[in-house]
């Protein structure tokens, strides 16, 4: 189990399923909560189980489904209502019959929630947390209190919002954490309330939403004031503008605070588990979040890269692969011979000075014409090969292809393609049906070329971006086709340009499959 002496608690399972667009299922919820669990987080919230099926079904089958190795899980609930004991309450009895050792309530710490929202005196809510912690604390399970308001609260009154904090722990919550519910606040008035609170009860945690973009700045300035439990949710996930990203809040009290909240090699595997995470949820990663994103560590080197080249630490704060992530070269129409060497060497070459010269050149050339190597690193290693080995040797030539779209009489619209190509000795005839005239090229070739090559399978077509560029010095406009393929180790992204728009994706398409059968170990 992790260790006690600071908490790492994650909401994703509850307050980050508030997020729009997101909808778990109860196996999404247990499988986020083993990557949770893989990370070293010490507390996993699950949901409300009493109020909520879903959440009812997510403990019950934790019990048997979940082996979790550093966490512990916690139930979340509100105290009982008023008027009635918490030992007949039902929904109290759901989360003492949860299974899970840890019970998080949420309980109003700020008066005018009190009288307008609970619609109880300052008193009866004193008692409804004093009654519900005590219960569950004798019953036998650790209680957490989540001060909903906490710092509007306190702004509001500051001696019932203390109070309130007193109470749950003199009945035996071994955690109050501060939430800042509406997000509003901003790191230094945020720390001075925390420092107010800290003394008064028991342990202080912090609990963050990012409306002010200071959620995880928040979270630190916390911590600095005393706090030693923090709440956050994986990938920053959570309703409005999100919850205070704990991989991100973890990461910085880790490498920059010196606290040991995750083992080391865990920390090393961040990156893989958060975008593990964006594939359960199905949300596109950001690939701008700190530590973890794709560009954390991406630089468009130009000016920089020679200095890169020698000492790659003066243009990084962290080295990218304590969090599991990696420096990247862009290549870009500023790219030097500098950077071109280095993002050679990231793909495994040694450049010899006139070979890197004479790949400066062609990057150069093509980027006029309308390329882009910064987003398709699978065109620039091919690229690199051609000028490496004189000429590429191809996998398959490509004598001709065609396509036809047509509506037919019922309204639809069909595209179908023949391609023509050699490879391996044959003259090869293929035909491919598709929604549109790229996915039909795409499966022509594939059908063309899998007898010969069956790995090409498990290659598969995931992205397609099309973009109009303005023609310049009187030339006629462009568009540039960007597609990006995945076999089971990964993905590539290849790009083609032309005026017209079959034959920039005709040109993607074909560096897709020549670069998936590199990665299939056919040298070509
Ligand atoms: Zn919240």
């Amino acid at each position: 189990m992790a260790d006690d002496r600071f908490h790492v608690y994650d909401t994703t399972l509850r307050d980050g399923a508030q997020q729009e667009g997101l909808n778990l299922t109860v196996a999404d919820k247990l499988a986020i909560a083993r990557h949770l669990d893989g990370l070293g987080v010490g507390f996993i919230e699950g949901g409300w189980p009493g109020a909520n099926p879903k959440d009812t079904e997510f403990f019950r089958r934790a019990q048997t489904e979940l082996d979790l190795k550093h966490a512990q899980l916690a139930a979340f609930g509100a105290t009982r209502r008023a008027g009635v004991k918490a030992a007949d309450d039902p929904l109290v009895a759901a989360l003492r019959e949860s299974g899970a050792p840890v019970v998080t309530l949420v309980a109003k710490s700020h008066d005018r929630h009190v009288q307008l929202a609970l619609r109880t005196t300052l008193e009866e809510n004193l008692a409804m947390i004093r009654d519900t912690v005590s219960h569950l604390h004798t019953e036998g399970q650790r209680v957490f209190l989540d001060a909903e308001h906490f710092f509007d609260g306190y702004k509001s009154n500051p001696a019932y919002a203390l109070e309130v904090l007193r109470t749950a722990a003199e009945a035996g919550a071994s955690v109050v954490a501060l939430c800042d519910t509406n997000g509003g606040m901003l790191p230094d008035e945020l720390a001075e309330v925390v420092q107010a609170a800290v003394g008064t009860s028991a342990r202080i945690g912090i609990h963050c939403h990012d409306d002010t973009g200071c959620a995880v700045a928040n979270s630190l300035a916390a911590v600095r004031a005393g706090a030693t439990h923090v709440q956050g949710c994986a990938n920053g996930y959570g309703e409005r503008s999100g919850n205070a990203n704990l991989f991100t809040v973890v990461a910085n009290l880790q490498l920059k605070r010196g606290f040991e909240l995750v083992p080391r090699e865990s920390l090393a595997d961040m990156t893989r588990i958060a975008h593990a995470i964006t594939e359960v949820t199905n949300v596109t990663p950001n690939s701008h979040a700190p530590y973890v994103g794709v560009s954390a560590f991406a630089h468009k080197a130009g000016l920089h890269a020679s200095a890169i080249k020698v000492d790659p630490n003066l243009y990084q704060h962290i080295d990218p692969a304590e969090v599991g992530n990696d420096m990247r070269m862009l290549v870009s129409d500023m790219a030097g011979r500098a950077s071109v060497e280095l993002k050679g060497r990231e793909l495994g070459y040694e450049l010899a000075a006139d070979t890197s010269r004479e790949l400066v050149t062609r990057v150069k050339e093509m980027e006029s014409k309308g390329y882009t190597f910064e987003a398709a690193d699978a065109s620039f290693e091919l690229l690199l090969r051609d000028t490496v080995a004189g000429e590429r040797r191809r996998h398959f030539q490509v004598e001709s292809w065609r396509v036809i779209v047509e509506r037919t009489r019922g309204g639809e619209v069909v595209s179908e393609a023949t391609v023509k190509l050699h490879a391996k000795g044959e003259r090869i005839v293929a035909t491919g049906e598709g929604n549109g005239p790229v996915n039909a090229l795409d499966r022509a070739v594939r059908q063309g070329l899998e007898r010969l090559y069956p790995e090409l399978a498990g290659v598969e077509l995931i992205d397609f971006k099309v973009r109009i560029l303005e023609g310049t010095h009187g030339t006629d406009a462009v568009t540039r086709v960007l597609i990006t393929s995945s076999d089971a180790a990964g993905e590539w992204s290849t790009v083609g340009v032309d005026e017209n728009i079959i034959e920039a994706s005709w040109q993607a398409l074909e560096q897709a499959v020549t670069y998936g059968l590199l990665r299939a170990g056919h040298t070509g």
